[in-house]
Order: C-alpha cells, then structure tokens, then sequence
C-alpha cells in the first residue's frame, strides 16, 4: 500500500446512481477527472462524475507527487518530433499547471501538504551530460531561472545537474481537498464502473453496471481509456512501469529529484519518509514483479543503508510522441479525453482540466492542438509505433507459445478447457480460483502477478483478482467464470 492511502477509507457502499441525465458527465475522479469538475465547479452545467472505485484510489494514490516542469529532458525530446515551438508550449502548459496548483491551494486553503522545494534533473554519468546541457539551453533561451550543480547532499555521486523551482504535496489530500470545494455543486458517484459510451441524436448514452446515463458532454479520465476507438489510444502508447519504496527517515531535504538516463533514480521527502523511485520499464517487459521487487531493494539499499518500510509499483502511459492526449477526440464531438501523462500526470492532471473547461466553455483552448488526440504522424511517432508493436509480439509469444514459463509459479497454471483459456490459481488452503485468461479489453493473455496475487494484463495494464474481479482499467469487464 502506497503511503499516500494511509488514514483514506476506500468506499465499499454500492451507490445508487439517482441522477441519469446530465450535461456533462465526467467519467474517473483521478486527479484528471477531479481537475476537469473543479475547473467547471462554476458553471451553469448539471455535472456528474462517476468512478468505478473510489475518488483518488487510482494511478493518483501510487504517484511520488512531485509538481515539476522539469521533467527529465522533456523540451530536447519534443523538440526532435515537434519542433522548438512546440517543445516551447509545452513548457508554458507545464508552468501555468504548475502556477495553478499553487493558487488553487493557496486561495481555497487546500490543506495537502504542500512544500516549495528545489528540483533537480541531474547527470550520473558523463556520457549524460551533454543531454542535460542541451536541456539547459533551452532554459536559457526561454529564460527560466535556473542554477548548475556538481554535487547533490545524497548518496548518489552525480556528474552535473539543473535546479529549478519544484513543489510537492499529498495527492490524495489535494484531491479530496477539491472533493470538499466542488461536492455541493457537482454530483459524485462512487463505485460506478462506465463499459460502453454511444452517440444518438447528438446525445451520449453511457452503459454503467448500474444502468444508463445520458449527457451531450462525456469527459474520459479513466487514465487508460477503456475503449479502443474512437481515439485509437492503444496504439498511439505504451505502458510504462516503475516501484516506490518509502523509508522513515530523520532528516528531510526541501529538494526533489530524477536522474536522466539509467539507472533511474526519482526521491523527493514527504514528512519524516524518502520516497525513493526507481526501475521504469516497458510494462511488456519484466514481466516477474517478484524479482522487480527484489531489483529495486538491492538498488535503494546500495545508496541509503535505511530500512524500507513500504514499496508499491505505479503504472503510466507514455505517448509515442512524447505529448500528452488532452482535448476533444474529434472537434465538435463533445467526447473528450485525458490521457498518456508520461509519467508527469500531476502538472498534466490539472491542465487537463483547464483545457477541457475551456474548450467547453469557451469553445477553444491555447493547447487544443499541441495536445489533440489526432494529431498527425512524423518518423519518430512511426519508429515508436513499431517499437511498441516488436514488444506486444514479443509478449504474444512469450504468454502464448512458451509452455510454463517462469511468471507461473508452481500453483498457478494456464490450461484450455471446452477450447476456452482458463488460468487457475491454487491457494494455501488448496482452493482453486478459476478465471478467463484472456484480458476483455484487447485479448491479451494475462500472466499471474505472484507478489500481490493478482491476473495481470501485460499489454494494457488491466488487473484482476484471484476471482476475476476487475482491479483496474482499461478492461471494464471481470474474467469471472460464472457458471
Ligand atoms: C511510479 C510513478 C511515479 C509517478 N510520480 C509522479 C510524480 O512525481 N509527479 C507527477 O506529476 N506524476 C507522477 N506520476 C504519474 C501520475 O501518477 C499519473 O499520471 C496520474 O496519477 C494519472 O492520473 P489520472 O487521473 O489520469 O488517473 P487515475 O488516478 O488512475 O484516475 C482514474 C480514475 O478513473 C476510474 N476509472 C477507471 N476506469 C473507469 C470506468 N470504466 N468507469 C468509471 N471509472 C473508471 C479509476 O477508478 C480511477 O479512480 C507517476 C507515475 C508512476 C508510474
């Protein structure tokens, strides 16, 4: 369980979905679809966000919440698929989310932990450098204050490195510190699961599991999106993967931190814990979480000799473009979309909000193409798109063809039956959980997460439990066998 979870109760009460028609119904309460209701708390629209969980329990509890416009080397890898120009809005994008967070929390007295702190991206190696000091250029010509460093206070002995202005906070307190600003203005219904979205007459129709809601605007912030089209998200992103570990510590620094290149390291402090992240991998690869576990101890204990106290894993989409997908899918459609942060989903979160807001508003948004969800293809976008493609081929055979491979363990076995692929796990006890092997969503065959005993889509990251239960999206349909 992440830290950010602790003294949070998750939901269990079945809601009765009273309201069924709205104007606008946003559909995940992560920080993106938080952000899109309280960027229109103020409005003349009947609004309604559902959430099939709890509000904040998604990718936003797992996050290590740091508010960055920093994020790695973002501006050299726009540049060499967008252009400068682009690189150069993106950077705005990221400072006015950053600005808006800071004033949103000042000016409604969000109590979520919030602390100004100093960034840093910096170079462990030599040959990282020059990556880093074409990353300064750009600061330099479009004027963000910035400084050098040559040596951080941590056990990490790093080459050069950037400092900027960094903040961070409590994710959840954040969110349900909007929770409590919009919640008499907006409706939110919990454990609400939305499976399939229709258009008639220029009106939606959205088929939950606790029947149908119709509203003439659908905002998706389900963080992967549980259909393929339209959008085509699937194949435009691939999953990527990575573990936290928190560690009690006695003295905090007011820094925060990530390392360009490999080995990854990302830490910032929060209260009397380092959170320390590390291990970003393709989700198609690695696929054995017990051994990823392992990798990470060994990483964190060869730099801080401290005891762990929690570790949990995380999962984002990364784009093949290097932008986020944020806006309407079609213009005039009035079905919008929030996805493939890159790993930067709180800056992107909350402009996600505003650029939806202002695009129903107001009709447009500065970002609506930087970020638009179909927007066109260049050589690295197809380069990307073949990479990801080599990696699902590669899973296809290594979960198809390859009889008892390592990720099933000695009580775990996948078998056909009637034709059907079955997966079935055999507790301690000896009762057998017999589940659909193959994910609803795309027909990826799942593999058996042995550490936390769950059916995992290497794919897409659907997760399920022993029974089949749906964990997380983007599947919205379980792998129960319901006889
Ligand atoms: C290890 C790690 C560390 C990270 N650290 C940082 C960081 O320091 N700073 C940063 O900016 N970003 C960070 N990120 C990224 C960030 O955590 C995510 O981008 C962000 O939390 C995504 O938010 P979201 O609202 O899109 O998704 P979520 O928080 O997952 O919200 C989606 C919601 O939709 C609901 N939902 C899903 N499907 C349905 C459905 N069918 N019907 C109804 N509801 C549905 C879910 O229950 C969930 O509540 C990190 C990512 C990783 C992997």
């Amino acid at each position: 369980m992440s830290i950010w979870l602790q003294g949070f109760q998750k939901n269990t009460k079945q809601n009765k979905l009273e309201k069924k028609q709205t104007d606008i119904c946003i559909i995940g309460g992560g920080i993106a679809g938080m952000s899109v209701a309280f960027a229109l708390k103020d409005s003349d629209y009947n609004i309604l966000l559902i959430d099939k969980g709890t509000i904040g329990f998604g990718a936003t509890a797992y996050t290590t919440a740091k508010i960055s416009y920093l994020q790695e080397l973002p501006y050299s890898k726009i540049t060499s698929m967008h252009g400068e120009d682009s690189a150069k809005r993106y950077f705005e994008s990221q400072k006015e989310a950053f600005d808006l967070i800071a004033d949103y929390i000042d000016h409604y007295q969000i109590n979520c932990d919030y602390e100004k702190v100093r960034e840093y991206i910096l170079a462990t190696k030599e040959k990282q450098v020059s990556k880093l000091k074409k990353e300064e250029q750009y600061l330099k010509n479009w004027k963000i204050p910035y400084i050098t460093i040559e040596a951080i206070p941590l056990p990490i002995s790093i080459q050069y490195g950037l400092g900027v202005e960094g903040a961070v906070f409590h994710p959840l307190k954040y969110i349900y510190g909007l929770k409590k600003i919009i919640e008499n203005k907006i409706t939110i219904c919990e454990n609400v699961c939305a499976k399939e979205i229709q258009k008639k007459n220029d009106q939606y129709f959205i088929t939950t599991d606790m029947g149908i809601i119709e509203a003439t605007y659908v905002v998706v912030c389900t963080h992967y999106p549980f259909f393929i089209k339209p959008g085509y998200i699937p194949l435009k992103t691939h999953v990527e993967k990575s573990y936290v570990i928190a560690s009690k510590t006695k003295k905090s620094l007011p820094l925060s931190c990530i390392t360009t290149g490999l080995p990854m390291h990302s830490i910032r402090y929060h209260e009397n814990y380092l959170l320390y992240g590390s291990y970003a991998h393709a989700l198609t690869n690695h696929l054995d979480d017990g051994k990823n576990f392992e990798h990470l101890k060994i990483r964190f204990q060869n730099h801080f000799q401290t005891k762990i106290d929690c570790m949990w894993f995380n999962q984002d989409m990364i784009s093949n473009d290097g932008l986020p997908f944020i806006g309407e899918i079609e213009k005039g459609s009035h079905l919008f979309l929030a996805t493939a942060f890159q790993t930067w989903g709180m800056t992107n979160g909350v402009l996600a909000g505003q650029v939806i807001a202002d695009i129903i508003q107001k009709g447009t948004s500065p970002y609506e193409d930087l970020f638009a969800i179909k927007r066109g293809w260049n050589l690295m976008r197809s380069i990307h798109f073949l990479v990801d493609g080599v990696r699902y081929g590669k899973i296809y055979l290594q979960t198809t063809l390859i009889k008892n491979p390592k990720f099933y363990q000695n009580h775990v076995c996948v078998a056909y039956e009637n034709g059907i692929r079955v997966g079935i796990y055999i507790d301690e006890n000896g009762v057998r959980h017999k589940v659909l092997n193959t994910c609803p969503h795309m027909k990826c065959h799942l593999i058996f997460n042995e550490q936390e005993k769950t059916w995992d889509c290497p794919c897409h990251s659907s997760r399920f439990d022993i029974d089949g239960n749906v964990i997380r999206g983007p599947s919205s349909y379980s792998i129960r066998i319901d006889f």
